[in-house]
């Protein structure tokens, strides 16, 4: 049995692997009919306990255009509202026949709970501040795809480190891959283990941005958050918003990554967002290579071959 629940526990080889295949499989929707018949038979269930708009939807894009059922559980709407636990509800799931579980829990180690409580493959779509490994791939892949190689490259994860699972899967994949990552972002929103990753720290954006080919602006998580981390939206947007002007320090070819969804006018400015004056934001690009690494992943876990490590 194989799953996919974090970056750090992929090898650089399943990763390349992963993301040669996205790279294949990513012609499938320049096609006029996206639809191959790789999965027919299959049956992916997606189970998430918080709220998504791009990963939810593009799992079930990736499993229908390989001809796989896709079927979503309402959460609000399921026994869970009856009180069901966690372990009931996937071994349900399994019992009706799913052949892969995509599950978003708000605890970190969710994923890995689940994945000991099944048989069938469990992809983890975000565990509380833990991992987001299907982000972390699509991250990977945007920017592959756009400077030619991850190796050497200096990327800054700007913000909300603390509370984002973004940021973890990130600094695990890229520097898996043989990128420099540094972490920016007010003290208070550093995770309390930042000694022990493998990055390095900045606490003031200049300096973290100066030279960088990557930024990875995370959104702030308000939902995680304790009170008193930020003196003010204003404060955090001067300091740490990402702007035209704030980029001039970076590579003049610096490309600006953001996983959604984004809260314009704080973390970053409306004319990143949307790649004006002359910045190359890749905002909407990962969202479409997010259908691709999730095919990726769907087709190695429910049939079309295998990766070595997360058993
Ligand atoms: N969509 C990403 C996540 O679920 C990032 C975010 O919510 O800020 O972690």
């Amino acid at each position: 049995m194989r799953h996919l629940l974090t970056l750090r526990e992929t090898s650089e080889s399943d990763i390349r692997f992963l993301l040669d295949t996205a790279t294949a499989l990513k012609e499938i929707l320049q096609r006029p009919v996206k639809k191959v018949p790789t999965l027919r038979g299959r049956a992916m269930v997606t189970c998430f306990y918080e709220n998504s708009t791009r990963t939810r939807t593009s799992f079930e894009m990736a499993a229908k255009i390989m001809s796989a059922e896709a079927i979503n559980i309402a959460v609000a709407q399921s026994s869970v509202a009856k009180g069901e636990s966690l372990k009931d509800t996937v071994r349900t799931l399994q019992a009706l026949q799913a052949d892969c579980l995509v599950v978003r829990h708000p605890s970190s180690g969710a994923a890995h709970f689940i994945a000991s409580q099944v048989r069938i493959p469990v992809v983890n779509a975000g565990d509380g501040r833990h991992e987001h490994p299907t982000q972390g791939l699509l991250d990977l892949f945007t920017i592959r795809q756009i400077k030619g190689e991850l190796q050497g490259l200096e990327v800054a994860i700007v913000g909300d480190i603390a509370h984002s699972r973004v940021a973890r899967s990130n600094i695990w994949g890229l520097t898996r891959m043989g990128a420099r990552v540094r972490l920016v972002g007010p003290r208070t929103l550093l995770p309390a283990d930042v000694d022990r990753l493998p990055v390095q720290v900045y606490t003031d954006l200049r300096s973290g941005l100066e030279g960088v080919d990557v930024v990875n602006v995370l959104r702030l998580q308000t939902e995680r958050m304790e009170k008193g981390l930020l003196p003010s939206l204003r404060e955090y947007s001067r300091l740490f918003g990402i702007s035209v002007q704030s980029l001039r320090v970076a590579r003049p070819d610096v490309l600006v990554l953001h996983p959604g969804p984004m809260n314009r006018g704080v973390e970053i400015s409306d004319e990143v967002a949307d790649g004006a004056c002359g910045v190359r934001s890749a905002v909407e690009e990962q969202v479409t290579n997010g259908v691709a690494v999730r095919m990726a992943v769907l087709y190695l876990l429910m049939g079309g071959g295998g990766m070595s490590g997360q058993d």
